[in-house]
């Protein structure tokens, strides 16, 4: 298993509760160059270096969806970081730096995937250590990009308080190893993820905080994941079994939702973070 220790630190700061999120004022020129560079994403093993012009995300999120946790898993599996049992997700403007379609370093090695057909998200691995360098999706609009701190080296990123635990719908001790890592208290914790909006707890808590990830449009100079696309080869269906349940009947799905509560684990906030909760494959050894 390659090192990967993300520069990225999760904070010890309460929840952000109804805070809108907002962006930094614009940069004046999208230069690579720029010595007020945004957030950086590397590669494990330092063939791939991707810039993004906003240092600041514009949301974080973790998500115990099978996919998430399926994608880092298959990645660990063929060499790469360790797969956290439920990944933080952080959120950025959709806008990278650099000539158009171009990457710092080592853009021959990104390569778009797919869990399996059907799988709306694209996660664009480096084929070279494995590491998952960021995600993609429809339903992020256009405005943000995804990045996992469990599968990639991010550093350079302004922390940004967590803002929901969703999917736990999901969570299997038995696949995943164990418990869920602890959560901090008052971030809300809910059933479903963006999948299951007819949850109205779940759907609730999903509209109230990650509606302003994808509604606010692109601040920063840079060029979109678009862009990127276009000059990366075919996404790969990496053919994995679509672990995904069936949906139960609305009525059910309604009643298991409005039932639901996290049992636990929480952060002992008189414990540093890092003891607790590992992000990445740095304390995994
Ligand atoms: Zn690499
Ligand atoms: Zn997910």
């Amino acid at each position: 298993m390659v090192d990967c220790s993300s520069g990225w630190k999760c904070c010890g700061r309460k929840a952000l509760a109804d805070k809108v999120v907002e962006a930094d004022p614009p940069r004046p020129e999208g230069g690579s160059t720029s010595k007020k560079a945004g957030a950086r994403i590397d590669c494990c093993c330092g063939k791939v270096t991707i810039e993004l012009a906003a240092s600041k995300p514009r949301g974080h999120v973790q998500c115990a969806c099978t996919e998430c946790w399926q994608h880092l898993a298959w990645a660990e599996k063929q060499g790469g970081p360790k797969a956290a049992k439920i990944p933080d997700g952080i959120y950025f403007d959709n806008a990278f730096i650099g000539k158009e379609g171009e990457i710092t370093k080592g853009i021959e090695y990104l390569q778009p995937t797919v869990l399996h057909g059907g799988a709306g998200t694209i996660r664009v691995i480096a084929s070279c250590c494995k590491s998952t360098m960021f995600a993609t999706s429809a339903g992020y609009l256009g405005k943000a990009i995804a990045v996992y701190p469990a599968g990639c080296k991010l550093s350079n990123a302004e922390d940004f308080p967590l803002m929901l635990r969703m999917s736990m719908i999901d969570y299997d001790e038995e696949m995943r190893g164990g418990p869920p890592t602890p959560v901090e208290k008052g971030v809300p914790v809910v059933w479903r993820g963006a999948g299951g909006m007819a949850a109205p707890r779940s759907g609730y808590n999903i509209t109230t905080r990650m509606t302003p990830i994808f509604a606010t449009s692109v601040k920063y100079e840079g060029y979109p994941v678009a862009k990127l696309m276009e000059r990366l080869g075919e996404t790969v269906d990496l053919q994995q079994p679509d672990l995904n349940k069936p949906h139960k009947a609305l009525c059910s799905q309604i009643c298991e939702d409005l039932k639901y509560r996290y049992p636990g684990p929480y952060i002992d906030p008189n414990v540093q973070r890092s003891e607790q909760e590992p992000l990445t494959a740095r304390e995994a050894d």
